[in-house]
């Protein structure tokens, strides 16, 4: 097993299965994550049977860098793992700090009309230690501080959902890499059930909807993953998330020319999310190597905007990072060709 892939209470439990302390757990996560030890041999506050043990069932082995590209704002890295296959991860650096977007499967079995990283299904769910290694690279290896994590780049998070779990409790966890839950997001594309599975953990991360219509035909036209849980499920879903947590609900929308970005789009978004505690992003359309989409004009997301603003919806407008190197929302591939 890999020792970047087990939580504070993972730690515990198998402390526990051969008599030890628990709170031995803190340590090892002491020291693996503050004091970014790889040997479980320079942990002082252990016992030799301890080190040996620990040494002989868990493994650091990691994620490695094939290739970087880099803009004044992002850096773009194409990492492989273990088995070969390839994955990517994005730094965006924030006048307030640094956010990283985690891949969270290799390919994506979403398929939505608009995005590249759904053109190689999936391949496999992410291990949770090749999650948090995205992070661990970036902050030991390259000594760039993380200030916060969205789960949005390759991969659906809610297919995936214990994995995600595990790697969200890692890094938030204050004996650790300690980057709190509020600074955290993970966005689905709308797993109805997992949302509302979601919904009963308070203390989670940020929830992001990606919704992009505000009715089934067009949702479902756009986005397949609508046949299964349609539009009005989902918002039925969101408002138990918004009132268990008395969180705010992200829904993210991209604005596509002449699909979506309608006065009467805006109007029938601002009526189907009337009374739910949450506000609407609206994103750029980013161009893929393969959908023939072109980006709402820039009057027309100020004019989509000031229409939800009137119908009283909180609204913004999301700053585009790495558009120009494809490392931006949508662009993001596990297809390695496509990458070199
Ligand atoms: N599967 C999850 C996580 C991926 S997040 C989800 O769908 O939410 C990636 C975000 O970028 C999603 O909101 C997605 O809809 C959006 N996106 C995909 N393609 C895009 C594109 N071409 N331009 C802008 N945003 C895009």
């Amino acid at each position: 097993m890999n020792i970047y892939g087990q939580s504070i209470n993972m730690l515990e439990d198998y402390f526990k299965s051969f008599g030890e302390n628990p709170a031995k757990a803190k340590i090892v996560f002491s020291a693996l994550y503050r004091d970014k030890i790889s040997s479980f041999y320079d942990i002082t506050e252990l016992s030799d049977a301890v080190k040996e043990r620990l040494s002989a069932d868990f493994e650091f082995s990691g994620i490695s860098l094939i290739t970087k590209s880099e803009t004044e704002t992002t850096c773009k890295y194409l990492f492989r793992l273990s088995d070969g296959h390839t994955i990517e991860t994005v730094l965006m650096k924030h006048g307030y700090g640094n956010g990283v977007c985690v891949s969270t499967q290799v390919g994506c079995n979403m398929d939505c009309a608009f995005c590249e990283s759904g053109k190689l299904k999936k391949v496999r769910n992410l291990e949770t230690h090749e999650m948090v290694q995205q992070i661990l690279y970036l902050r030991n290896v390259l000594d760039i501080p993380v200030s916060h994590v969205v789960l949005m780049g390759i991969g659906e998070p809610f297919d995936n959902y214990e994995n995600v779990m595990n790697f969200t409790d890692i890094i938030s966890h204050q004996q650790g890499i300690s980057i709190p839950a509020r600074h955290i997001t993970i966005s689905t594309a709308g797993i109805v059930p997992k949302i509302l599975e979601y919904a009963s953990r308070t203390a989670a991360p940020a929830l992001a909807i990606s919704l992009h219509a505000p009715n089934d035909e067009l949702r479902s036209r756009i986005m397949p993953i609508n046949k299964a849980y349609p539009t009005n499920g989902l918002i039925d879903a969101a408002r138990v998330y918004a009132e268990n947590t008395g969180k705010k609900v992200t829904f993210a929308y991209i604005m596509i020319a002449g699909v979506n970005d309608s006065d009467e789009c805006a109007l029938e978004l601002a009526a189907l999310l009337k009374g739910l505690n949450c506000y609407v992003n609206l994103i750029p359309y980013n161009k893929t190597r393969s959908a023939s989409f072109s980006p709402s004009s820039k009057e027309r997301v100020l004019e989509f905007y000031d229409i939800l603003k009137k119908q009283g919806i909180n609204v913004t407008v999301r700053r585009e990072f790495g558009g120009d190197m494809n490392a931006a929302c949508g662009q993001l591939s596990s297809d390695y060709r496509n990458n070199i």
